[in-house]
């Protein structure tokens, strides 16, 4: 794993997927990761769940406090950030929590509806 100083994320390749410059480098212990991109109530979860594993983060809002106050919260998507140190075990919170019961829930309520909900 290369690390886009850029983007702060983490790339696969030579290349960064985001901004496509090669300028990669080997991430080192406090380099600021992009973790997870996620919506209002999925952000809700994981900032807990983060919280007890004692992984510092930061959480940043796309819109900016004041447009999210105007169209509402629960409009807004957060990007959460983790220092290298912690990227793994955060990554794999998150790999739970996509993976986690929300899932099992949609597929559930499409077996018990009798048409399309929409
Ligand atoms: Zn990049």
């Amino acid at each position: 794993m290369l690390y886009c100083p850029n983007c702060q994320i983490l790339a696969e390749g030579e290349v960064c997927p985001e901004c496509g410059k090669p300028r990669l480098r080997e991430p080192r212990e406090d380099d600021i990761v992009l973790l997870a991109e996620e919506g209002y109530l999925r952000a809700s979860m994981l900032e807990p769940l983060l919280e007890q594993a004692e992984i510092p983060f930061s959480k940043v809002g796309k819109l900016g406090s004041g447009i999210a106050a105007m169209i509402g919260f629960t409009q807004d998507t957060y990007r959460f950030y983790v220092p290298y140190a912690a990227y793994e075990p955060a990554r794999d919170i998150a790999q739970v929590l996509e993976s986690g019961p929300e899932g099992e829930d949609a597929l559930a309520e499409q077996d018990s509806l009798d048409g399309p909900a929409e």
